[in-house]
């Protein structure tokens, strides 16, 4: 199975030949191995690479501040929105937190441990699907590959949204994320129990402002406003 950055497909299940495990040949200036790609391919990926690990440690650092008290004060009870002591909301936030916690540890410690990171065609390569995938992450019995597969439609992109498809790829490779789509924003039903098992949710998540994010993303739903009472 792959889990991959599409343009418009999610979640797409192709199957795949036997494949022998991932060589992870470090040394060098970089701790990251990339093969196959050309020299301003291969240039890009290192900065790539160590923007992302710096990305991943501030985020570890910031994340500890968005506490439950800290949504409350800031943003529940300002915005005049839901609040009950207790309440399952409450939990699910602070379940959410030591989630999101333990995702975006596990993505720094591999990108500071170094990254395999492989160019692969999208002529060739049927995974990248004549370039509707950009890259992806093989999985064997539900357990990644350690290695990142860049399709070369990736470069198309402009940086940021590279970047961002390495963090979501990079998600997969650490946490075993899936590709919901972000699926569980389902307006009044919404339910952010999903959102750290979600590789859209974390490309985001990780690349974007992180108080916005949590605000637009997780706060917004898990706090909806009190229905209006009638008039008298
Ligand atoms: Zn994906």
């Amino acid at each position: 199975m792959t889990r991959c950055m599409t343009r418009c497909l999610i979640g797409l299940l192709i199957l795949l030949p036997l494949l022998t495990g991932s060589a992870h040949a470090g040394g060098g200036e970089s701790r990251h191995s990339i093969v196959r790609c050309d020299p301003a391919q291969t240039a890009s990926l290192k900065t790539k690479a160590n923007h992302l690990t710096e990305r991943l440690t501030l985020l570890r650092t910031e994340m500890p501040r968005y506490t439950l008290a800290f949504v409350r004060d800031r943003y529940v009870l300002p915005m005049g929105r839901k609040w009950v002591e207790d309440s399952e909301a409450n939990r699910n936030y602070e379940r959410y937190l030591r989630s999101m916690s333990r995702v975006i540890s596990a993505m720094e410690k591999d990108a500071q441990n170094g990254l395999a990171i492989e160019c692969t065609s999208a002529i060739t390569d049927q995974r990248c699907r004549e370039g509707e995938t950009l890259a992806y992450v093989l999985f064997i019995l539900n357990v990644p590959i350690k290695k990142l597969y860049i399709c070369s439609g990736f470069f198309s992109q402009s940086e940021e949204r590279q970047l961002s498809s390495l963090m979501h790829e990079l998600s997969h490779l650490s946490a075993s994320t899936q590709d919901l789509g972000l699926s569980w924003m389902e307006g009044a039903r919404s339910n952010i129990n999903p959102a750290p098992t979600d590789a859209y949710h974390i490309e985001q998540f990780a690349t974007g402002d992180i108080g916005q994010e949590l605000r637009r993303q997780i706060w917004f739903w898990n706090w909806p406003k009190p229905p209006k009472r009638p008039s008298p």
